[in-house]
């Protein structure tokens, strides 16, 4: 029997606002086609079945993706999302943001993608050991530390990398370079977990700074408390931002006085949710989206802000800790509130960077200790959205469009110094 896919009803497609913000941008820098044809369509899109006996003896069939939109700038590197709703589409965005993401920052890398379409939180481990072994193995020709570099996502974190890395070793032998985002003690690097949060956090306080607002008087609302929202809140309340609402699947939490994040924290340690926490008053993901807040950083899934909800968004800044959270179209109501929107593919590119040098480390043999890899990551960040923010006042354009035509204009230049292929 294979998995049952969870469809989110009627969401914009994720692939749809990837194109339509790549159109806007490429327009206004009169982007020649050749190039909107190759950087719009992925270099390639895998769909792997897979057989996985569960704990019970039955066996099931998991339907796995990779995709490769862009490997002009270097190997290909991107994340491996676990979750019910996983599919296609989506996987065909992330992989593109992945590419201009890593245009943006400046790295050595192309863009990826990867999924299993599954429900880890109904999954044991041994099940999900066996079901990442099987993708590993179906995509084993795929990987490698010069072609194809996995990382975490949603629904995976370093366990998963572990099995990834453990497994293409057995096949290729010892290769660490194949994955990022390992545990410390099998080659990961230090700073790697909060390093999604952090970036999300350095952007944050960029912003705050360009727009002259004083952070110590700056309310927070923060959605999706996993391994991006959870270090995002936390950083931000050592700024001095008070976080007065937090929420994960289970739904939101708020105090206008400012919640103990620690608290929640070591509740999620606990329970695996925020489920049963008492720390706050119970608020849904819905209305903590439309909090009056000053900062809102929605660090969960795509297109929780649409055409539908754009309207009711009273936040002056949001802070893209998700991929993909704002729909296109939302974008358009988000500009003509004058909402600042410092864009996913700038504001979470902390976890890319310090990804590229856990790969840069594992190839060396050769490793940074916590401050050193704070002060590589701190320039690549801060010179991202420097160039952005110029972008912005250049074009006269939103924050988003601008992060778009910096990263476009390093792959056609990239494309174009390769010649006719
Ligand atoms: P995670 O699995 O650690 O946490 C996801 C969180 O979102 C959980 O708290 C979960 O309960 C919550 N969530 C899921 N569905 C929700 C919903 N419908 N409403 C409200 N909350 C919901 O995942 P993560 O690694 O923190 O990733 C979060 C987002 O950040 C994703 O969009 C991911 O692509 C992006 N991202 C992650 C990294 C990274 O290094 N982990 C890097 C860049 C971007």
């Amino acid at each position: 029997m294979a998995e049952i896919k969870t469809k989110i009803l009627e969401r914009p497609s994720p692939f749809a606002s990837l194109i339509a913000r790549f159109n806007e941008a490429a327009n206004i820098i009169d982007l020649a086609q050749r190039f909107r044809d190759i950087l719009s369509a992925p270099e390639r899109v895998m769909i792997v079945h897979l057989p996985v006996k569960l704990d019970d003896g039955t066996t099931r069939v998991f339907e796995g993706y990779r995709v490769i939109h862009s490997t002009v700038l270097g190997p290909s590197k991107g994340g491996i999302r676990y979750a019910p709703f996983v599919d296609l589409d989506e996987v065909k965005a992330l992989a593109g943001w992945m590419s201009f993401k890593s245009a943006l920052v400046g790295l050595p890398y192309g863009g990826a993608k990867g999924g299993i379409t599954l429900n880890p939180k109904v999954r044991s481990v041994d099940e999900l050991e066996r079901i990442t072994r099987a993708y590993t193995r179906a995509l084993k020709d795929v990987f490698g530390e010069d072609s194809d570099i996995p990382a975490p996502d949603m629904g995976t974190s370093s366990r998963e990398m572990t099995w990834i890395f453990h497994e293409y070793s057995r096949i290729y032998g010892y290769t660490p370079g194949v994955v990022t985002g390992k545990p410390l003690g099998l080659g990961g690097s230090k700073g790697r977990v909060p390093a999604t949060g952090w970036g999300v956090m350095r952007s944050s306080m960029q912003a705050i700074e360009k727009l002259g607002w004083d952070a110590n008087s700056c309310t927070c609302a923060v959605q999706g408390f996993g391994n991006v929202g959870s270090w995002a809140a936390k950083l931000l309340l050592e700024q001095g931002l008070k976080i007065v609402a937090i929420s994960d699947n289970t739904g939101g939490f708020y105090n206008e006085d400012g919640l103990d994040i620690d608290g929640a924290i070591a509740h999620i340690k606990e329970y695996g949710h925020l489920g049963k926490w008492e720390g706050g008053s119970h608020l849904t993901n819905e209305e903590l989206l439309t909090l009056d807040v000053d900062v809102l950083v929605p660090a969960a899934i795509e297109n929780v802000i649409t055409g539908e909800n754009a309207e009711n968004i009273q936040a002056g800044m949001i802070v893209e800790g998700a991929n993909g959270p704002v729909s296109a179209e939302a974008d358009v109501t988000l500009d003509r509130k004058g909402i600042f929107i410092v864009p996913d593919i700038l504001a979470n590119a902390g976890g890319v960077a310090v990804s590229y040098l856990e790969w840069v480390q594992n190839r060396r043999g050769h490793y940074y200790s916590e401050q050193e890899i704070q002060v590589k990551t701190n320039p690549i960040l801060s010179t991202a959205f420097e160039q952005v923010y110029e972008a912005h006042k250049t074009y006269d354009c939103s924050m988003r469009i601008a992060a778009y035509i910096v990263a476009i204009k390093r792959l056609a230049e990239a494309i174009d110094l390769e010649g006719n292929f």
